[in-house]
């Protein structure tokens, strides 16, 4: 069992409100860190979430606006001070580099850690290809001359079903024989060959996570995100104001829902809201009337997401 939890650090657009910070998130997987963006003052949500500092890290960025990227040096400034010395892995439009180097420079900022950052090119493919995921990027639409990017945590497939009351009933013994049948390879197990499918079910897939960024609803995103466990899709406006919408490249809530029907995703949660909104429940309300398995995310929420397979 592989524990997949999600914090929402921040969850409003633009500007902060007085119960929401700006963009980030962190998917804890099995103690491993992934920061999707880094709004301005993510740290005390990072603080007071609990998760724990020292850990190993990756980051990415979904584009170079503020209330994304504000966060990254104080996050990288705090974890000095700790005296981290695991190394961080960031992701992020060409622009990231210039703006990270640049700024440790002019704020005299010593990092007590390796940095690697990454700068993304071309529009689509993998990008952290782990032993059980791949982190997978997908250009969005945040405008014209704006570097935007999507992104998916993809579990790769586990495998079936161990069938231990069969295994002891043919007689094998625990130990390495039960670890190669789980593997998928078939044993001689007194003087009787064992097929693994037999004892092991089939592979299951893994999970699959989305996050948006700030983006309008595109066809490209919709099979990119294409039957996830949980997708994070920003729903900045209501569909009161598409047009404002259309005009800033982000969404209503009307549209990220209509994506996440389009998409068959499990489960949706909306972020980035414009502070206009002090009751989210009308923005629910309108996404549950096309999706009804969506959420309102709250910074500070702690999500689980099981297998479902
Ligand atoms: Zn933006």
């Amino acid at each position: 069992m592989v524990n997949l939890d999600i914090t929402f650090l921040g969850t409003s657009a633009a500007m902060p409100t007085a119960d929401r910070y700006l963009s980030s998130i962190v998917v804890n997987r099995n103690g491993t860190l992934l920061v999707f963006d880094a709004g301005e003052g993510m740290q005390y949500n990072f603080i007071r979430s609990k998760i724990g500092f020292n850990k190993k890290t990756m980051m990415f960025i979904t584009h170079m606006h503020s209330d994304h990227i504000l966060g990254i040096l104080g996050f990288l400034q705090t974890l000095s001070l700790q005296g981290r010395t695991l190394p961080i892995d960031i992701f992020g439009p060409e622009l990231l580099y210039d703006f990270i180097v640049e700024n440790l420079k002019l704020l005299h900022i010593h990092l007590t850690f390796q940095l690697n950052i990454h700068k993304i090119s071309g529009s689509q493919g993998v990008l952290v290809e782990e032993k059980e995921y791949n982190i997978l990027y997908c250009k969005s639409e945040h405008g014209p001359g704006i570097r935007s990017y999507a992104y998916c945590l993809h579990e790769k497939d586990r495998p079936g079903k161990f069938d231990i009351d069969k295994a002891k009933a043919f007689g094998i013994p625990e130990g390495e024989l039960y670890s190669l049948l789980q593997q998928g390879i078939n044993i001689v197990n007194n003087n009787r060959l064992v097929h693994a499918s037999e004892i092991v079910g089939k592979t299951r897939p893994g999970r699959k996570i989305g996050i948006s960024g700030d983006t309008r609803p595109s066809n490209i995103l919709c099979n990119f995100f294409k039957n996830c466990d949980l997708l994070i899709f920003e729903a900045t406006f209501s569909s009161s104001e598409l047009a404002k919408a259309k005009e800033s490249y982000h969404s209503t809530a009307v549209e990220t829902a209509t994506l996440a029907k389009l998409a068959s995703v499990h489960k949706l949660y909306l972020t980035h809201f414009s502070s206009r909104y002090k009751d989210l429940n009308a923005l629910l309300k309108e996404a549950r009337s096309v999706f009804l398995y969506t959420e309102i995310a709250l910074d500070l929420k702690l999500i689980h997401v099981p297998y479902r397979y």
